[in-house]
C-alpha cells in the first residue's frame, strides 16, 4: 500500500492499532486519524480506556476466525510485554466456575497459552468449584493507548479532532482508503448505520494498590450468570468488575452496583487488600458500552464513490469487537491489511 493516502476513523484500541500497523508494515504514503476522542480523553462514547484489560479469549471452540484474532495478538502482546511505556505485562491468569459446569472441557487456548493447567483443589478460593490457570496478558488502557498513539506519531501519521456524522466526511481529495473504526457509534454513523451493533454496558471501578503487588488476573463465573474479576496494571491500579449489561446505554456510575462489585471481588480473593491495608483504595467509578455486533466483529471491505470527488474510495471496517476488543486487536487489524491488499490487487 506504498502510494495509498489512507484516513482511519477512530482513535480506540482498534483505530490505532490499525492505524499504526499501515505505516509500520505496509509502508503506507500517508495515515491520517479522523477522531471525536482521543487517548486521554474519558467519555462513556469512548470504550477503549474503560476495558479491564486483559487476555482471556472469548471466542468458542467452533470460532475460527476469533481463535485466530486472539492467537495473533496473545503471541504479539508477549512479545511486547514490559516493552517500556507500552502497559503490558504478562501476568498469571486464573479462570474460576463457581458451579463446575457438565459438559466443560479445556477450551481452545490451553495449547496456546503458556502454563496452561487445571488448578488443584487446594488451590481453589472459598465457593469456587473449578478452575485454570494460565500466562496472560495484562495492558493498561491509557498507557497502551498512548503507547500506539506516540508509535503512529513518531512514523510520520497525522490526527484531526472532528465529529463527523457521515462517513463520507472522512474523504478529501487525495484519499484512496477509508478504514472505518468507529466501535459502537457503526450503528448510527451516516454512510454504516449498521443494526446489529448494539451496547453491553459494563461498569468497573478502579482501585490503587502498591505497585507490583499483583501480578495475577481473575475472572470468575458465578452459578447466578453474573461474572465477577480483577485485573491489575503495571502501575498498581487494579479494575474490578463487573457487569454485561445488553442494550443498557446508560454511562451513570450505580454505586450500589459498584459497592456489589467490590463486595463478591473481596469475597472471593480477600488477599486483594494488603495485610496492613483495612479497606481498598478507590481511585475512580466507571461505565463503558462494549461495542458488540450480532455475527461478531466486522472486519471487511466495500467500494463507495465519492460524489464529491467523483472516484471511487475503498471501504475497510473493523468495527463491533464487543468486550474481546483488546485481546484481539493486532489480529483483527492484520486481517483488515490483509483484505485491503486482496483487493487492491485484484
Ligand atoms: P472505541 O474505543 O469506542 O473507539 C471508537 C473511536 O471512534 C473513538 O476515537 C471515537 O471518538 C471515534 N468515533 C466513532 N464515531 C465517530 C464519529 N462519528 N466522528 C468522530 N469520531 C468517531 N476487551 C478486552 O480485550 N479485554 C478486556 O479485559 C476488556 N475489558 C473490558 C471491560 C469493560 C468494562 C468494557 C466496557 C470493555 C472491555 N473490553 C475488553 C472491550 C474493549 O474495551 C472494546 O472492545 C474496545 O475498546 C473497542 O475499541 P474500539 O476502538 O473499537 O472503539
Amino acid at each position: 500500500m506504498l502510494n495509498k493516502r489512507i484516513v482511519v476513523l477512530g482513535a480506540g484500541v482498534s483505530g490505532l492499532t490499525t492505524a499504526t500497523l499501515l505505516l509500520q508494515q505496509e509502508k503506507a504514503i500517508k495515515v491520517h486519524v479522523v477522531a471525536k476522542y482521543f487517548p486521554g480523553d474519558l467519555s462513556g462514547e469512548y470504550t477503549s480506556p474503560w476495558a479491564g484489560a486483559h487476555w482471556r479469549s472469548h471466542a468458542a471452540k467452533d470460532e475460527i476466525r476469533e481463535q485466530e484474532f486472539d492467537r495473533e495478538t496473545y503471541n504479539y502482546f508477549w512479545k511486547i510485554a514490559n516493552t517500556p511505556y507500552s502497559g503490558v505485562m504478562i501476568i498469571d491468569e486464573f479462570e474460576y466456575w463457581e458451579k463446575l459446569p457438565q459438559d466443560f472441557s479445556d477450551p481452545w487456548f490451553k495449547t496456546l497459552c503458556h502454563e496452561y493447567r487445571h488448578l488443584r483443589k487446594e488451590e481453589l478460593p472459598v465457593g469456587v468449584e473449578f478452575g485454570i490457570t494460565y500466562k496472560s496478558i495484562s495492558i493498561n488502557p491509557s498507557t497502551y493507548l498512548n503507547y500506539l498513539l506516540n508509535t503512529f506519531t513518531s512514523l510520520g501519521g497525522t490526527t484531526q479532532r472532528a465529529n463527523l456524522s457521515h462517513l463520507n466526511e472522512c474523504i478529501e481529495s487525495d484519499t484512496d482508503i477509508v478504514v472505518n473504526c468507529s466501535g459502537i457509534h457503526a450503528r448510527t454513523l451516516g454512510g454504516v448505520e449498521d443494526s446489529d451493533v448494539f451496547p453491553a454496558r459494563g461498569q468497573i471501578v478502579i482501585t490503587q494498590l502498591p505497585q507490583s503487588y499483583m501480578n495475577w488476573a481473575f475472572f470468575k463465573r458465578e452459578a447466578n450468570g453474573e461474572s465477577t474479576y480483577a485485573i491489575p496494571r503495571d502501575n498498581g491500579e487494579v479494575t474490578l468488575g463487573g457487569t454485561y449489561e445488553e442494550d443498557n446505554y446508560s454511562t451513570d456510575v450505580d454505586y450500589d452496583t459498584a459497592a456489589a462489585i467490590i463486595h463478591r471481588c473481596l469475597a472471593t480473593r480477600p488477599d486483594l487488600l494488603p495485610k496492613n491495608q483495612p479497606h481498598l483504595i478507590i481511585k475512580m467509578h466507571g461505565v463503558g458500552l462494549r461495542p458488540c455486533r450480532k455475527g461478531g466483529v466486522r472486519v471487511e471491505t466495500e467500494w463507495t464513490t465519492s460524489e464529491k470527488f467523483g472516484k471511487k474510495i475503498l471501504i475497510c471496517h473493523n468495527y463491533g469487537h464487543g468486550g474481546s476488543g483488546y485481546e484481539s486487536s493486532y489480529g483483527t487489524a492484520q486481517s483488515a491489511l490483509k483484505i485491503m491488499k486482496e483487493i487492491l490487487q485484484s
